[in-house]
């Protein structure tokens, strides 16, 4: 067997990155990414021996990589991949499925069926919807805007699919002002000028002023955020639902990471009547930790977003049980929902609680650290997120950029209501005590080394 061989060197490369990790720099140093250069050859005329292409790509590749999936890496909010998820992914990869239908993928069809219904129960999502798999929570915003953005004009009695945007009627599309990079993509590609969007003041802690919500009506598409990229606060998403169903607005959540709040007895709270809502977009490659790329679409209806992805009526959906295509905007795709439905199996809802929550008390502890060695903490550590001053802009991103080069750990900056902060998520299963007391110590010797007396 041709494949043999080289998977089992592949296998002994990924093993042992896998083995350095936890003990490894963060970021690549110097020396590693000059050797980057090596890959800048020209265009092969002849083949290259397989083995050697691997033994390539690891022994350049692999010490060019950001340890995003070791225990000390807190920039933006990422995740790692679990062990079974990882695994789950290889042997998918092995498989190579097409995801578009039943028929070219029995077994991806069922895990996206499975993991679906398991994601729903978790997140405490209705039962019937509809579940998209695609590449993150961008994609998945998008296609809450095309069920919604179908669904409002069918109301209006405007044919959407026959017209085209360029004739349409206004839809009043409201956002908070802390509204994500992500979600004004998604209405971009949706054709929704960012300049129309009506932007709702938000309080200190990025979170929609409810009383500063316009009237609504069934015109209208509200869109609220489960987790804030920088406090983690979630919008009142109750209030808003309450009255957009009595308007008959549809309100989407982009709820990227936020929504996994629903796992964790003490923090469930948080999220309550997200189920109102009409559409999610939930990320998976960050919280769930399974490898990227994947997020889902979850939509109340099915029928919403089935009808504002098809084209022709030979791509309708014949039954209740509609092939995986009908709700994502891609037609052929990787089985994402395998390394789902692994990483789930893997961990059961008790696993999952148990993840979410370690990463929420590890950035308490991160916090309380940073604090009692005198630094100030500028939001309410509701999750996972934590957002450190230095002192002034300048101090604050020297010390950020001497902590990225320093190597124990990675965060980023970020300007939070007029003030740069470092922001740190702990979003990895990896994520030990040990990992955050090493990071913190190391952040508050390069503040000190920085700081000026
Ligand atoms: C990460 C994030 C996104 C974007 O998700 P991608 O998976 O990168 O597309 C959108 N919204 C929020 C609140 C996020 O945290």
């Amino acid at each position: 067997m041709n494949h043999y061989k080289i998977l089992n060197s592949t296998k002994k490369y990924a093993t042992s990155y896998l083995n350095e990790l936890p003990d490894r720099r963060v970021f690549p140093n110097k020396k590693s990414l000059k050797l980057l250069e090596k890959l800048a050859v020209s265009l092969p005329a002849k083949p290259t021996d397989p083995e050697k292409v691997i033994e390539t790509l690891h022994k350049i590749g692999s010490v060019n990589t950001v340890a995003s999936n070791g225990g000390r890496y807190f920039g933006f909010i990422f995740g790692g991949a679990l062990p079974a998820s990882l695994a789950a992914n290889w042997l998918a990869a092995a498989w190579d499925q097409n995801a578009a239908f039943k028929v070219s993928s029995p077994i991806a069809a069922q895990l996206e069926k499975v993991a679906g219904g398991w994601l729903k129960q978790l997140l405490r999502l209705p039962e019937q919807s509809a579940v998209g798999f695609v590449t993150g929570t961008t994609m998945a915003n998008f296609c809450g805007v095309l069920a919604a953005r179908n669904t409002i004009y069918k109301r209006m009695g405007y044919d959407l699919k026959a017209n085209g945007m360029a004739t349409a009627p206004e839809i009043r599309v409201v956002v908070g002002q802390e509204v994500h990079a992500s979600m004004q993509r998604a209405l971009l590609l949706a054709g929704f000028g960012l300049e129309k969007l009506i932007r709702v003041p938000v309080d200190g802690q990025g979170r929609i002023i409810a009383e500063k919500m316009p009237a609504l009506d069934a015109t209208t598409l509200v869109c609220v955020q489960a987790g804030n990229v920088n406090t983690g606060a979630l919008d009142p998403i109750k209030e808003i639902c309450l009255a957009a169903n009595i308007a008959g607005a549809w309100v989407h959540v982009d709820a990227a990471f936020g929504l996994w709040a629903a796992v964790s007895p003490s923090r469930a709270h948080l999220t309550e009547g997200c189920e109102l809502a009409d559409s999610w977009a939930v990320d998976l490659h960050k919280w769930l930790n399974v490898p990227y790329d994947s997020g889902v679409a979850i939509c109340k209806d099915p029928k919403t977003l089935q009808d504002a992805l098809s084209v022709s009526a030979a791509y309708l959906p014949d039954s209740n049980d509609p092939d995986p295509l009908s709700y994502t905007p891609e037609m052929s795709r990787r089985a994402r929902g395998t390394e789902v439905w692994a990483a789930i199996y893997s961990l059961g809802s008790k696993g999952v609680t148990e993840m979410v929550e370690r990463c929420c008390e590890l950035a308490q502890r991160f916090a309380a650290n940073l604090k009692a060695a005198g630094f100030e903490i500028l939001n309410e550590v509701i999750l996972n997120q934590v957002l450190v001053s230095f002192g002034d802009a300048e101090q604050t991103l020297a010390i950020i950029k001497e902590v990225q080069e320093e190597g124990t750990c990675w965060a980023g900056s970020t300007v939070w209501q007029g003030r740069t902060a470092m922001r740190i998520s702990v979003s990895s299963w990896m994520t030990t005590k040990k990992d955050v007391d090493l990071s913190s110590e190391a952040i508050i010797r390069v503040a000190s080394s920085l700081r000026m007396p």
